[in-house]
């Protein structure tokens, strides 16, 4: 080892990042100094566009605080989606090796194994908070790494976008009867549910949905919340807006080409972990007072409306179908579905007598 690459701690300016008392034997010389971490560069490919609000910014500052807490040793570059690889190839091109990380939604993966799309979130299941206590805590996140190893991946929650609204429709939906024959653009799981309810599910690119919608080729579509919505200019085209029930709390996640990730030393992976959940946080927080904030902002002929009892009771009983089908497909759903449920449980007799006795006591 050359002079160059052993310092002091204090010359680091780790001690500053409280790291000196509980650092890594590995990481030490014989004589008790800490390694200079050498410069590494991360290739980070998004499936957002440049600057994207909230989750494209989020993924920035994400970047920004690796380098930060790394004293400029850990650079990872941020290649909004189609400049390095199109938005929904960055799955396979870091488990091929060829980029080296990448942020998007676990949702988009199912066709690889529809265990993920757990991990992505739950149609009527739970929120943003729920979820990550779950992926933490109760053995979700164990379960994630276990299936994305086989993709040579590993992942780390990304930020979760809180709950989502239930999308744009040009007509009002009364009864469950006037969801037969609607186009919606509505991908994932709820996409399933909805079609068991007569809706024709849709998916098209980020570009086309708002044209589609205002010529009415298609009848509805969802997307996050006001705060993006309104960017996506959904109120100019329908009046309907409905209350969610498919995304209660999405995950996104920052997931490393496995082999990458473990030629990281420790003190840059604990740098990537600390910046991820730093990153979850402040991601749910953003989306929690921008979409307060766009929500008052809404134009007049904008009507909050909330779908009718009937089509949400058919929604539960689709969605089980759909859960109960794929378990039988899928030995890893059923796996992860089994762990989502028994947190649920645990979670439910908690929530109810905790936050959502306050929210109704507050209400
Ligand atoms: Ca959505």
């Amino acid at each position: 080892m050359k002079r160059r690459d052993f310092l002091s701690t204090s010359a680091l300016g780790l001690g500053a990042l409280g790291l000196g008392g509980c650092y890594r034997e590995e990481n030490r010389t014989p004589e008790g100094e800490i390694k200079v971490q050498k410069k590494v560069t991360i290739k980070l490919a998004t499936s957002w566009p440049t600057h994207f609000p909230i989750m494209g910014t989020g993924v920035d500052n994400f970047a920004k605080r690796c380098f930060e807490l790394s004293g400029g040793t850990l650079e990872i570059k941020v290649y909004p989606k189609n400049i390095l690889v199109p938005a929904l190839q960055v799955f396979d091109t870091t488990s091929l090796g060829q980029i080296d990380a990448f942020h998007s939604g676990v949702y988009y993966w199912k066709g690889k194994n529809s265990a993920f799309s757990i991990f992505g979130g739950m149609p009527l299941g739970l929120t943003s908070e729920e979820m990550i206590t779950w992926l933490k805590f109760a053995g979700g996140m164990e379960l994630w790494r276990e299936l994305y190893a086989k993709f040579n991946l590993y992942p780390l929650i990304g930020g979760s976008t809180g709950p989502q609204m239930g999308g744009w429709f040009k007509k009002p939906i009364n009864s469950l009867s006037d969801l037969k024959g609607l186009k919606m653009r509505i991908p994932g799981l709820g996409g399933e549910v909805m079609k068991k309810l007569g809706v024709n599910p849709v998916l098209l690119p980020p570009g086309e949905i708002f044209t589609s919608l205002e010529r009415g080729t298609i009848d509805a579509t969802e997307w996050v919340g006001p705060a993006l919505d309104s960017i996506m200019g959904f109120d100019k085209a329908a009046d309907y807006y409905y209350t969610g029930w498919h995304e209660p709390g999405s995950i996104l996640e920052i997931t490393f080409n496995k082999n990458k990730w473990e030629q990281l030393s420790p003190q840059h992976q604990a740098i990537i972990t600390s910046a991820s959940e730093e990153m979850t946080g402040t991601m749910i927080q953003e989306f929690r007072y921008k979409n307060a904030k766009a929500l008052q902002e809404l134009p007049d002929n904008v009507k909050i409306k909330t779908f009718p009892k009937d089509m949400m009771d058919a929604a539960k009983i689709a969605l089980d179908e759909v859960l109960k089908l794929e378990s039988k497909k899928n030995k890893d759903f059923k796996k992860v579905l089994d762990s989502y449920n028994s947190f649920t449980k645990i979670n439910k007799s908690w929530d109810d007598i905790s936050t959502k006795n306050f929210l109704n006591i507050r209400a």
